[in-house]
C-alpha cells in the first residue's frame, strides 16, 4: 500500500435540497452527483482549492433535481468531464439536461465495478422512488468510501457490499416525529416512510451498525431534510443509538455533520 498516494473526500454539499461530493486520487477528480447549479458547484470547489477544469469524472446516481441539477451545465462547461449513469437515469434525465454531448456521456450498470486506473467505483443499486436509483462505492490503495443517501432501507445485499468502508456518507433524511406531525400532505409522508423512500435518523444509526468495520474512521451524516430534521436533533440520535450499542463513537471513529452548500473540508483515507 502507498501512503503518499490516499484517496481524499470532502461533502461539498449534502441534504435534501441538493447533493455534490469531492473525491480525489493521484489520477482523478471525481464528482458524485451534481445537485445545485454549476455556479455553486464551482463556489464550493474553490472553498476547497480545487478546480471543476481538474475534473475528469461524475458520476449520476439518479434523476432527482437534488443530485443532478448541473449534470447537463457542467458537461457543457467542461468538456474534459467523462459523466456515467445507468440507461434509466440516463433516460429520465433526457428532459432536464439539454443537449448533452454525446462524447461525455457513458453508463454505468447497476451493481458493477468499473476500473479507472488508481480507482475502482463500484455501483449498487438502491430502493427509491426514482427511474434506477444507484449509489457507488469508490476503492482506492485497498480503503474505500462509500455514499448511500435515497434508500427507503438498506438491505443485506448493499450491507454486505458496502460493510467496512474507511468513510460513508449515509442518510438520516429525517426525524420520524417531525415528519409524521408536519405539515407535509398524507401522500408525501408515506412517500417518504416507505420502502422506497428516504432512511430516517434511527434507520441511518440502524444501517451504521450493520457497517462499520474495524476500518471506519468517518461516518457524515447526509441527506438531512428542511422541512423535517435538524443538524441537532439527527446527530444526537444517531450517537445515542450508536452508544447504547457500545459502538466507540468519537473512539473508534468520528460522526460528522453536512449541510447544504457547506463543504466539510477535505479528509483524507
Ligand atoms: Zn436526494
Ligand atoms: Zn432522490
Amino acid at each position: 500500500m502507498n501512503n503518499d498516494d490516499p484517496m481524499k473526500v470532502s461533502v461539498l454539499s449534502s441534504g435534501s435540497s441538493g447533493n455534490v461530493t469531492y473525491i480525489e486520487t493521484n489520477q482523478h477528480k471525481v464528482l458524485l452527483d451534481a445537485g445545485l447549479s454549476g455556479k455553486k458547484i464551482k463556489n464550493l470547489m474553490d472553498q476547497i482549492n480545487r478546480d471543476l477544469n481538474d475534473v475528469d469524472l461524475l458520476f449520476v446516481s439518479h434523476e432527482h433535481t437534488d443530485h443532478a441539477k448541473a449534470v447537463g451545465i457542467l458537461a457543457r462547461k467542461y468538456p474534459s468531464i467523462n459523466v456515467y449513469a445507468n440507461q434509466e437515469t440516463w433516460d429520465a434525465m433526457a428532459p432536464h439536461i439539454g443537449d448533452f454531448p454525446e462524447t461525455q456521456k457513458n453508463l454505468f450498470l447497476p451493481n458493477t465495478t468499473q476500473l479507472f486506473g488508481d480507482l475502482d467505483v463500484e455501483s449498487f443499486s438502491v430502493s427509491h422512488d426514482a427511474a434506477n436509483a444507484q449509489f457507488y462505492n469508490f476503492h482506492h490503495q485497498g480503503k474505500s468510501f462509500v455514499v448511500l443517501t435515497d434508500t427507503g432501507y438498506v438491505s443485506e445485499r448493499i450491507a454486505g457490499i458496502i460493510k467496512n468502508a474507511n468513510a460513508y456518507v449515509m442518510e438520516c433524511n429525517h426525524d420520524i416525529e417531525m415528519l409524521r406531525y408536519g405539515d407535509y400532505t398524507w401522500d408525501t409522508k408515506q412517500r417518504i416512510m416507505s420502502d422506497r423512500g428516504h432512511l430516517s435518523n434511527e434507520d441511518g444509526a440502524k444501517a451504521m451498525m450493520d457497517i462499520i468495520g474495524e476500518q471506519t474512521d468517518n461516518i457524515f451524516i447526509g441527506h438531512r431534510s428542511h422541512h423535517n430534521n435538524m443538524k441537532s436533533l439527527a446527530h444526537l440520535t444517531v450517537s445515542s443509538i450508536l452508544d447504547e450499542h457500545d459502538f466507540g463513537l468519537g473512539d473508534a471513529f468520528n460522526l460528522l455533520d453536512t449541510d447544504v452548500e457547506q463543504v466539510s473540508g477535505l479528509i483524507t483515507l
